[in-house]
């Protein structure tokens, strides 16, 4: 008979860690389903991890407290171990079906089902990409392509970069730029932004931001040096070489939420729908970080959530023993 675990915890970044650390060390003996590990050749330099989240693929983490400098593989790295301390069971594979119809729950990944009373969902969120040619291999890379400003932005102090997008994640990308950078430039494809007029305003009187109109980014440039964009003009179609220190993409996030689909409410954009508690519209389900939250996006955000999602975890087994007891007569 297949075991029932406490815990199943779907997802490593910084969400799924914190959870793993608070129910390991409440004794709940949680599994942690990481994801799978590397795409590409890991002897390549442009290779990716697949697990451990957006960190992975990042450079420096330097606003995380008690980190002041620090690489974010290794903060994930350091979470993990931290987690397995506790007594985190760790399985490097990506969980391909949920049934959260019946209790306990069901997870499978590698073919294997797994059984528990308690699920929490950190599959966390993924850039939306521009799909263009050098894309890929310069995301992550600094001076390269990045799609966090508050991450990555002290790298370019003083120089130029572009961000990419019209809407508020935009806008808010190249204000905070303009803290480090001498010059920001943003690139839209139409001639009118997306963003709140609050947003559009604010951009558009700060003096070191300028803007490309009517602009599609067809290829990122560079050899052994990262070099910047090629855009061409969507009304003109004329074609150009845009040479930036860096990129910052700004149009927007996509959460890894499709297992979750017909299983769990999501809102209009796929995010899981959480009360405060992080608990889901299925009790015993609980779900947290960036496949929760659009706003803020945050390693410590995510790990807070992590945090709560784990102590109502625990607080729902002991509501959940409790009714099996007094069921069974105990
Ligand atoms: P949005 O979907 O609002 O905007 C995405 C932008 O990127 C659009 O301008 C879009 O262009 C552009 N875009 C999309 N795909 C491509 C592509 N392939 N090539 C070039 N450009 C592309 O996403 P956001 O992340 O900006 O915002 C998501 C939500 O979060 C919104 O509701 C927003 O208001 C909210 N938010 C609020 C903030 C705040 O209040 N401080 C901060 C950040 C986000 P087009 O306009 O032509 O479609």
């Amino acid at each position: 008979m297949t075991e029932v675990r406490n815990v199943i915890i779907i997802g490593s970044g910084p969400a799924g860690w914190t959870a793993g650390i608070y129910t390991g060390r409440a004794d709940l003996h949680p599994l942690l389903f990481a994801g799978e590990t590397w795409e590409g050749d890991q002897k390549q330099r442009f290779a990716k991890k697949l697990w451990g989240g957006q960190l992975m693929n990042t450079t420096e983490i330097e606003n995380y407290p008690g980190f002041p400098k620090d690489l974010g593989q290794k903060l994930i790295e350091t979470m993990r171990d931290q987690a397995v301390e506790f007594g985190c069971e760790v399985v490097m594979a990506r969980v391909t079906e949920v049934n959260l119809i019946e209790h306990p729950f069901r997870v499978t990944a590698l073919g294997k089902d797994y059984l528990a009373k308690v699920v929490i969902v950190s599959t966390g969120a993924r850039p939306k990409m521009l799909q263009v040619k050098g894309e890929n291999e310069w995301f992550g890379v600094t001076p390269g392509i990045s799609s966090c400003a508050t991450c990555d932005g002290f790298s370019y102090r003083g120089g130029h970069v572009a961000v990419i997008g019209g809407g508020d994640t935009a806008m808010e990308e190249a204000l905070f730029l303009t803290h480090h950078a001498q010059k920001v430039t943003v690139i839209h494809r139409r001639d009118q932004l997306r963003a709140s007029k609050i947003m559009q305003e604010r951009a558009r009187r700060n003096p070191k931001i300028e803007f490309i109109w009517n602009s599609a980014v067809t290829q990122i440039s560079g050899n052994t040096h990262f070099q910047g964009l090629h855009l061409k003009n969507t009304k003109t179609s004329q074609e150009r070489d845009f040479a930036v220190d860096g990129v910052f993409l700004g149009i927007g996030h996509t959460p890894n939420t499709d297992l979750f689909k017909d299983r769990l409410a999501l809102d209009a954009n796929g995010y899981i729908i959480t009360d405060p508690r992080m608990q889901t519209n299925i009790p015993g389900v609980f779900a947290c970080g960036d496949c929760v939250d659009h706003l803020y996006r945050q390693a410590i955000t995510a790990a807070g959530m992590g945090c709560i999602a784990a102590i109502e975890a625990e607080r729902r087994l002991v509501e959940y023993n409790e009714t099996s007891s007094s069921q069974a007569g105990i």
